[in-house]
């Protein structure tokens, strides 16, 4: 067993951990990495199924802390792919020489707080122990995979996939028949390049899914020139937004404006493509009225690219749109034009097994070949309660949050000292440009840091009552909107048996900075020093 004394440990290599090391390096301190992965990236790592791509434009979605890096990382495409997003990682991980300072191939299975020290003790799959004075949890919100309990998984005899877990190697689907299970955001993305190669795909959909295209291509050089030259102003007028994202919101209602005007503003963000859609109005997300517009809209569209009408009618959801994560693709209602693409309803069909050679709803059996389970996460909280982590007297995260996550600004929880989360549920998180509110939450922790070096604080643990307080007015300005009505992953909804608590805080990236300004400025107002 190898020991290591560290003065922070930071468990993940992604977008969030690469930063944190970065940014705590640069106090002095003696920190490490640790990562599952036998790369770097996070989610960028894991996520290579065909198609994947982020939904947040480039020049956008990547760090702004270097005004070096940013100039001269040059973005090839609109928005990003996996294999180009996992090039830049490495470029960061290598231009600040962060590589030595990670330790890949190293889950952590567990991490205890010692009182007496106080330290955390944590322990790695591999028998390490390390001690460090703090823990930065950098585990991301969509990186531990969900697989729903189908009957006879285990006796299927042909290829398994998940797109969360996606192999490293080539994947050919050239003359197989494939199912998929999903059509969320991941299924979205993968079903047109997997129509393209497969015999045949059977997508099996249980929820039907609003997607709008993302109008994907070649960045254009000189825009791209042009944002580079005030990038600075750029990236103020975006983490001005609601999402820190460039979706230039709306002022206007729904509901204010005559159904020609209306469908105009819907058609130009329709050609725009991508998630800048959901704010073509203000109270998409507020008013079901205002909602029901934009479903409706999104349902014409589906009947325009959709030439059979019953598939057309199967791909059109009834549930509010925006309420689970919109879907920006390439091509995914066209694919159900072709003929080697069948839609099965499961809603009507439920699947009863999955047998050695293919799948059984209560209809027919399936014969496949390949099936690739697009199933999605146990978000924002399954990759940190995967690892048994106690805090004060014991106390299980597990058990702290048995309820449901509960956090002071998502940044810290009470009972575990010195422990802080990186986009953690309370936090904007998943509702931002997340490689903008990660940086705004590694430079707020490193802030912390250096406030207790300096003024000679050893602990620091979030008050019960702030968070408590924090936690009653997550889940009431998530009330006020649309956000609870559905059965999305934001609420926990899609992982049976997991408390169902809206998880990430929809007050918007600039109130939520200045509260988490206005409580280091006061001296870290809410938390207990000590
Ligand atoms: P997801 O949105 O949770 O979708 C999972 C899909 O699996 C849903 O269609 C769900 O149906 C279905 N499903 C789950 N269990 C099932 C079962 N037992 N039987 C039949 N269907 C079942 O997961 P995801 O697509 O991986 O996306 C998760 C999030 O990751 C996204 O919302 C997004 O934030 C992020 N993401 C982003 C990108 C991007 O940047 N472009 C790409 C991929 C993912 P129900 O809806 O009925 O539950």
């Amino acid at each position: 067993m190898t020991k290591l004394d560290l003065d922070v440990a930071i468990v993940g290599a992604g977008f969030a951990g690469l930063f944190a090391l970065h940014r705590v390096r640069s106090l002095g301190l003696k920190v490490r990495v640790f990562e599952a992965g036998h790369g770097i990236g996070g989610t960028w790592y894991w996520n290579r199924y065909p198609g994947a791509r982020c939904d947040v434009e480039s020049l956008e979605y990547s760090y702004q802390f270097s005004p070096e890096l940013q100039q001269d990382w040059e973005w090839t495409e609109r928005y990003a792919s996996q294999p180009e997003l996992l090039r830049y990682l490495n470029h960061v991980t290598d231009r600040f020489s962060l590589r030595p300072d990670i330790q890949l191939k190293t889950p952590i299975d567990s991490a205890y707080l010692d009182e007496s020290t106080p330290h955390w003790v944590l322990n790695t799959a591999t028998g390490d122990r390390i001690t460090a004075q703090w823990l930065i949890m950098a585990t991301g919100c969509l990186s531990r995979p969900y697989r729903p309990h189908l009957p006879g998984l285990d006796q299927f005899t042909g290829e398994l996939y998940h797109t969360g877990e996606w192999p490293h190697e080539p994947v050919n689907f050239r003359g197989k028949c494939v199912g998929i299970i999903g059509t969320g955001s991941s299924a979205v993305q993968c079903i047109p390049p997997i129509a393209l190669q497969a015999d045949h795909l059977f997508v099996f959909q249980r929820s039907a899914t609003y997607t709008v295209p993302a109008r994907n291509g070649p960045l254009d050089p000189e825009l791209q020139r042009r944002v580079k030259a005030e990038y600075p102003a750029f990236r103020a007028r975006c983490n001005a937004q609601f999402l820190a994202i460039n979706v230039n919101a709306s002022t206007v209602s729904a509901l204010a404006v005559g159904p020609n005007e209306r469908r105009r503003i819907y058609d130009e963000r329709w050609m725009r493509g991508g998630l800048p859609f959901t704010g073509a109005f203000a109270d998409l997300r507020l008013s079901a009225e205002a909602n029901a517009t934009a479903a409706e809209y999104l349902r014409g569209k589906i009947r325009e690219t959709v030439t059979d009408r019953e598939v057309a009618r199967k791909l059109s959801p009834h549930s509010t749109f925006g309420c689970k994560r919109l879907c920006v693709d390439t091509d995914y209602y066209a694919s159900f034009n072709r003929s080697n693409v069948t839609l099965v309803d499961v809603y009507a069909e439920p699947i009863e097994i999955i047998t050695s050679s293919g799948l059984r709803t209560t209809q027919r059996a399936y014969q496949l070949d390949s099936l690739v389970l697009a199933t999605g996460f146990d978000a924002m909280t399954g990759a940190l309660l995967a690892i048994d982590i106690r805090g004060r007297g014991g106390l299980k995260l597990k058990d702290a949050w048995y309820g449901g996550p509960r956090t002071y600004l998502g940044l810290a929880t009470t009972g575990f000292p010195n422990l802080f989360l990186i986009s953690g549920p309370g936090s904007p998180s998943v509702l931002s440009n997340m490689v903008a509110t990660i940086e705004h939450h590694v430079d707020w922790v490193t802030q912390c840091i250096r406030y207790m070096e300096t003024h000679g604080v050893k602990e620091l643990e979030a008050r019960h009552d702030f968070q408590e307080a924090w936690v009653e007015h997550v889940n009431q300005v998530a009330s006020c909107t649309l956000f609870p009505t559905c059965n999305s992953w934001y609420l926990g909804a899609n992982v049976p048996g997991k408390p169902r608590v809206f998880m990430p805080y929809v007050g918007g990236f600039p109130t939520y900075a200045a509260k988490c300004s206005e409580v280091s400025t006061n001296g870290f107002q809410g938390f207990r020093l000590g």
